[in-house]
């Protein structure tokens, strides 16, 4: 019998959970006289009252004998976490198409195909309540999903999409960036399209590429572009979530011009960058000049490491020489906010993934070497996209916040980076989540 076998989550209202280790990077507010151990974790007991967490005291310090309690013994305890950056209209196609040699191009060619002939409402809507509930039992409370966003395509998959932000609402949190090829905002359709965002309370979004087949460097007009997106969003109040250089050819090179077009407008929502992939392959003074541009321009990035490291630096028959990841440690050294996403599950961009991201932590520590030490990196997971994305009192523990928390076994990072943590309570709202990830039969129709 495991640790976490032994903890009964109490059914009452209020109870206790003490000894629980919480690394100080997940609290929103240090806790006074907690001694920190090595990994910079404190010692705490929670009382939880209802729905939210009512205390936060170092261990002893205030929890009586006599109430309902669950000893954790040093186990860490963390808030559930935030995937700032996922695709869940796409996800969960992989028993039906499959990307023939792993490449982008493969995986562009091989989306357009699956979704222009079986996205139906009934499809995109099966295949998200599947991500979501695997989701949430593996400890995820908010998710920021793109959405492919096509004309003719587009009005279909927002509409599953503000169904299940209430469908899910207080268990997943849900928010939709409209996802399209830059070149879609030459026209018209670029004006439709931020209305739909705007009327289903979006973010604006696009790829800094072409679309259609694989373009090498940029757009010519990308700043015009850049302009114009950003026109549409300040004139309805959106924020900007951009797929930015994913890609292996340094002339990629759209960040710098992401940050200028912000300053250039005077931009007053917030921007966030994803992948950046080419800008680690540049020469090193055109990436401090980007990255000192990205953070006047109060740029937010979000790494996607795991996408990175399966898309790019890919050749059959040959084997990868780069990780694909962006300047990680560079754009923190920087000030630049970077948090880490899951991005594609179970789709051609990315053939694995489980919307779990315990894991895509896990697996960016490694990928992105961001450790040694491993004290702030659980952040990455919870406060920073919390506040990129203003996802509230989400994803981090705090006095009066929601009692949403994941349990581990683990007693320290290293313990729990080393196992899958496949063991883990999760607390949704002071309650114990039962309902395990959906078993793949249920997508046995997805064909
Ligand atoms: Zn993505």
């Amino acid at each position: 019998m495991g640790f976490l076998d032994t903890i009964a989550v109490p059914d009452a209202r209020r109870y206790w959970i003490r000894r629980a280790r919480v690394p100080q990077c997940l609290l929103a507010a240090p806790v006074k006289s907690a001694v920190p151990d090595r990994d910079d974790a404190v010692l705490l007991d929670l009382l939880i009252e209802g729905e939210t967490i009512a205390r936060l005291a170092p261990t002893g310090a205030a929890s009586p004998a006599d109430e309902p309690a669950i000893d954790l013994a040093g186990r860490h305890a963390w808030p559930a976490l935030i995937d700032m950056h996922a695709h869940i209209d796409k996800g969960h196609v992989i028993p039906r198409v499959e990307n023939p040699d792993g490449s982008f191009a493969g995986a562009r060619q091989a989306t357009t195909d699956d979704r222009t002939r079986h996205w139906a409402a009934d499809d995109v809507r099966h295949r998200m309540r599947f991500a979501l509930r695997c989701a949430y039992a593996h400890g995820v409370a908010c998710i920021r999903t793109h959405i492919d966003s096509h004309e003719g395509s587009a009005e279909t998959s927002w509409a599953v999409f503000r169904e299940m932000r209430e469908e899910w609402a207080g268990r997943v949190a849900l928010q939709a960036v409209a996802l399209v090829p830059m070149d879609a905002f030459r026209g018209d359709y670029g004006r439709r399209l931020a209305d739909l965002v705007a009327a289903s309370g979006g973010v604006l979004g696009g790829v800094t590429r072409a679309s259609g087949g694989v373009h090498r460097g940029m757009l010519p007009d990308t700043d015009a572009l850049l302009d114009t997106i950003l026109g549409l969003a300040a004139e309805r109040g959106l924020d900007v979530d951009l797929h930015v250089d994913e890609s292996g050819d340094p002339e990629a090179a759209a960040l710098p011009r992401v940050a200028q077009a912000v300053l250039r407008t005077r931009f007053r929502g917030r921007v966030v960058c994803g992948h950046c992939c080419s800008l680690s392959l540049q020469p090193e003074e055109q990436q401090r000049s980007t990255l000192a541009l990205c953070a006047e321009a109060g740029v937010a990035v979000v790494t996607l490491p795991t996408v990175n490291m399966y898309l790019q630096d890919r050749t059959t028959g040959r084997t990868p020489r780069w990780r694909g990841i962006t300047l990680i440690k560079e754009m923190q050294a920087a000030g630049i906010p970077v948090a880490v996403g899951g991005d594609n599950c179970r789709d051609p961009f990315y053939a694995y993934g489980d919307h779990d991201m315990v894991d895509t932590l896990r697996q960016a520590i490694k990928i992105a070497h961001l450790d040694h030490p491993l004290a702030d990196v659980p952040a990455m997971a919870g406060p920073v996209p919390s506040s990129i994305i203003g996802a509230g009192p989400l994803g981090r523990i705090a006095i009066g916040g929601p009692a949403r928390l994941i349990l581990f076994a683990a007693r320290s990072l290293n313990e729990l980076v080393c196992r899958p943590q496949a063991d883990r309570i999760v607390i949704d709202r002071g309650r114990r989540v039962r309902d395990g990830v959906p078993d793949y039969t249920e997508l046995d129709d997805v064909n």
